[in-house]
């Protein structure tokens, strides 16, 4: 019997182990880190080995193949030995894609990703598809893969997923952009995280669909360099470039496969970098076959994904707007443009390596107030004190509304779209954005 190997139980960890032992595989899972209950329940209720703050070297070295998690980076020992000696190391999407015939929309991108993979999944199970939803959302692939029968399954690929990815084929690709992110992972060359993006394309064949955005030069530069089989569907934000999905006259345009056209205004999403997502989603959507109408229906009553750009309540005249997923410069950029109120901007947290020049312009033109929330501000601080705007230094959530409210006035907007991690204050982004939202219903 061939021996797999799960290096991290985490949702793709444990759904992975599950497809493993139904396909009949000897499974054994390890984790270095504690594994959570529910995933201790779920790999006990199928009879599946584990252990967990620890790595049983030979056991692991013994494995015929190795699934290895997202988060587990290339430097980890275990890694580096089960390297050295040759043994294969997959995803877990790489393992799921052997078990299924379904229709595989992947979507790949430094931005964007779970706003457009969550819109492709509204639109088609809006239009009667039998589809599953996965990757980095809800439910792994695996596990979806050994309990469900989907025809279509719409996959939110992470760089890191992609890189263990070798015979797994998207029969749609989507590439929504790339900008710096994650070059700690990368040995901080831009390069490598290129080529990881770029995966998303392997193993596309003619009958396949390739959509990108084409303003993105990173993108039309590497472009240049493969030799793709698969059809091409370039959108744009403008019509006079070679797109088949632009904006034109405040209309919402698709060229082919099917011709199709709304206004703009009708969509659901609002702000620029939301116009790429609404485009990228109903090119998808219109390759699969879904009807005009429904793509028009599922566009226009989409209601959002929390933490991005989210509404979070308005306050005695004030507008509070939740975009804790705004992790890299790139995002809090696109928030930032699609604000149309003075707006007291919350920025702070762990710094990636940020070059915040990029925001400059609009800071001057739309801030009217900056609140850091952060352990150490000071790079924030020689970034933007240039500007002589209001500002405040807060260390928890509480006191970062009260900054807020003590600078805006009706008619103003409150952004939180930090540019940085959330872990020096928070657990994750997720709690950072549930706290902004509870404060705001305190007030
Ligand atoms: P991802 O899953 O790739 O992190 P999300 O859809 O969760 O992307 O959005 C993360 C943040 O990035 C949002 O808060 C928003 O401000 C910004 N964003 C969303 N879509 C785009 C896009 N197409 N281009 C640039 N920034 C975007």
């Amino acid at each position: 019997m061939k021996r797999i190997v799960v290096l991290g139980a985490a949702e793709s960890g444990a759904g992975a182990a599950v497809l493993a032992k139904k396909k009949e595989f000897d499974v054994f899972v390890s984790d270095m880190s504690a594994i959570k209950d529910k995933y201790k329940e779920q790999l006990d209720q199928h009879g599946i080995e584990w252990e967990e703050g620890q790595h049983t070297e030979a056991r692991i070295l013994a494995a015929d193949e190795v699934i290895k998690s997202p988060g587990i980076p290339d430097t980890a020992p275990i890694i580096q030995k089960l390297k050295a000696q040759g043994t294969p190391i997959i995803s877990e999407i790489e393992f799921a894609g052997r078990y299924t015939h379904a229709k595989m929309i992947c979507i790949t991108g430094s931005n964007g990703k779970t706003t457009t993979t969550s819109l492709i999944y509204h639109i088609l199970k809006g239009a009667g598809y039998n589809v599953g939803l996965a990757g980095n959302i809800g439910r792994s692939l695996a596990l979806q893969v050994a309990e469900e029968n989907f025809d279509y399954y719409v996959i939110e690929l992470s760089s890191f997923q992609l890189d263990n990815m070798y015979d797994f084929r998207a029969d749609i690709a989507v590439l929504m952009n790339i900008t710096p992110d994650h070059l700690d992972r990368y040995d901080f060359k831009m390069q490598n995280y290129v080529d990881a993006k770029m995966r998303i394309t392997r193993n596309q064949r003619p009958e396949d669909a390739f959509i990108f955005w084409n303003d993105d030069p990173i993108v039309r530069h590497e472009l240049e360099k493969y030799d793709l089989k698969a059809r091409l569907y370039p959108f744009s934000e403008f019509h006079e470039t070679d797109a088949i999905a632009y904006i034109e006259d405040q209309e919402y345009v698709i060229e082919r496969p099917t011709p199709f056209n709304m206004e703009q205004e009708e969509l659901a999403l609002t702000g620029k970098h939301n116009l790429y997502n609404s485009l990228a989603a109903g090119i998808t959507a219109d390759i699969a076959g879904v009807s005009n109408e429904e793509i028009r229906r599922g566009l226009m009553s989409f209601t959002g994904v929390e933490h991005r750009l989210e509404k979070a309540g308005r306050v005695r005249g004030v507008d509070f707007v939740n975009d804790s997923k705004a992790t890299n410069v790139d995002a809090c950029w696109y928030a930032l443009e699609s604000m149309k109120q003075p707006t007291i901007l919350i920025l702070g947290g762990v710094d990636k390596g940020n070059d915040y020049s990029q925001l400059y312009e609009l800071v001057e033109k739309k801030c009217k107030g900056l609140v850091f929330l952060g352990v150490d501000n000071k790079k924030l601080h020689d970034a933007f004190d240039r500007f002589g705007l209001p500002t405040a230094d807060v260390r928890s959530m509480p006191d970062c509304i009260a900054a807020c409210m003590s600078m805006a006035q009706p008619g103003d907007c409150v952004l939180l779209s930090p540019c940085c991690a959330s872990f020096d204050l928070f657990k994750n982004m997720e709690d950072r954005g549930e706290q902004f939202k509870e404060c705001v219903k305190k007030l």
